[in-house]
């Protein structure tokens, strides 16, 4: 079924057609013809969510969840009732960055380290937000970095090198992403305005054309009702989980508030940035705090989630960092012992992957990353028909 991406050349992986195959299996050989015209008509395991939240704990591996929950007691992650777990292998090297792991969940290809939704031959690899995008959906970004970094830049832009924050930044302004939330102010703000853009172009007011700019966190929450906007609040990557001035659990509240105006149903990616940051810093107070924001927008997602019924929510991380071992602490004391780090960088452990919601059930079991953007892909009406 999902044998080729037929409008990307060059394509170096064929996303996976395992959530098909467990589909086609429950359904029973009785009713194949029914299940093919399902897939035929992306339908997700049968069932095509409205709505659907992807998020990423950047760098969270299996060992970060665990010393989360043994600090904490209770995670709101525990609330998803799918799960499995997710290789993070990147083409042409063992251990992936963010940028190759972050365009197989969002286009279901892999491609080489440092690469923003292209392939090594630098062919353009359609995303789940683009898909989403086409389909009439409402779209949105929301991070805990600059909105330019790797995680967020794989669902909107195209480009070969993820330090391109100036180009990222130009094809983010012009893309049809309607809700805008992290830092990276500098990267759209020319330098005799303060910003970093030495093009002396101004693409926040640019964006002002087709969204509300709001430019601190008092404007952000006196916005009222709007259609699409964009909150930079920092001018290159935002403070640590104490520092920021809105948590991730607040925006991501008023990016579904925003985005779920639209009648026809949204796509937001969320990711906790800073986890990965911690686990390369391997500093285990600075991880707790950013499990800590990040789990209280999971909790935000599946709230809004339940509410509505319609909601698919996915999360996951893309890639391992720090190579974390936690063997000292209390799960009935809530206390976590000091932890060990065995890398400074990315590993190549495979990651948790979480669901909840209409064909949550399809994802699951030892998964690849492109199968997670190839069910995105599905999830939102987007897989090319065959
Ligand atoms: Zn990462």
């Amino acid at each position: 079924m999902r044998t080729k991406r037929i409008d990307q050349p060059h394509a170096v992986a064929s996303p996976s057609p395992i959530a098909g195959r467990r589909a086609l299996t429950r359904v029973g050989l009785a009713v194949l013809l029914l299940a093919a015209v399902l897939v035929a008509t992306g339908c997700v395991g049968g069932e095509r969510p409205k709505n659907v939240i992807f998020l990423i704990g950047d760098g969270m591996g299996v060992a970060h969840v665990t010393a989360a929950k043994v600090a904490f007691g209770e995670l709101e992650m525990e609330r998803f009732p799918y799960g499995g777990i997710c290789g993070t292998f990147p083409d042409g090297s063992f251990v992936t960055d963010s940028a190759a792991s972050g365009t197989a969940l969002a286009t279901g290809f892999k491609t080489v380290n440092g690469a923003i939704s292209v392939t090594p031959e630098d062919a353009v690899l359609k995303t789940a937000l683009e898909y989403a995008e086409e389909n009439g959906m409402a779209t949105g970004l929301v991070v805990t970095c600059s909105i330019t970094h790797a995680t967020p830049a794989v669902f909107a832009a195209h480009i070969d090198d993820r330090g391109k924050n100036h180009e990222i930044a130009e094809q983010l302004t012009v893309s049809g992403v309607d809700v805008l939330f992290g830092g990276g102010a500098g990267y759209f703000t020319p330098t005799e305005a303060g910003g970093l853009r030495t093009d002396g172009q101004d693409l926040l007011s640019d964006m002002e054309e087709r969204l509300v700019v709001v430019r601190d966190a008092d404007e952000f929450r006196a916005m009222g009702e709007v259609d699409a906007a964009a909150f930079l609040h920092a001018k290159a990557h935002p403070g640590t989980a104490g520092d920021r001035p809105v948590s991730l659990a607040e925006l991501s509240e008023r990016a579904i508030e925003i985005l779920s105006r639209d009648g026809d149903g949204f796509f937001l990616m969320i990711e906790g940035s800073q986890i990965d940051w911690a686990g390369h810093e391997n500093d285990k107070q600075w991880l707790l705090d950013e499990m800590a924001d990040f789990d209280e927008a999971v909790g935000v997602a599946l709230d809004f989630a339940e509410r509505d019924g319609r909601t698919l929510v996915v999360m996951t991380a893309d890639h391992e960092t720090g190579g974390l071992t936690v063997d000292q602490g209390s799960v009935p004391d809530d206390w976590l012992g000091p932890v060990d780090w065995s890398s400074e960088s990315h590993t190549a452990a495979m990651v948790p992957v979480l669901s909840y919601g209409p064909g949550s059930a399809a994802i699951g079991g030892i998964i690849d990353n492109t199968d997670i953007g190839a069910f995105l892909i599905d999830a939102v009406g987007g897989e090319p028909r065959e």
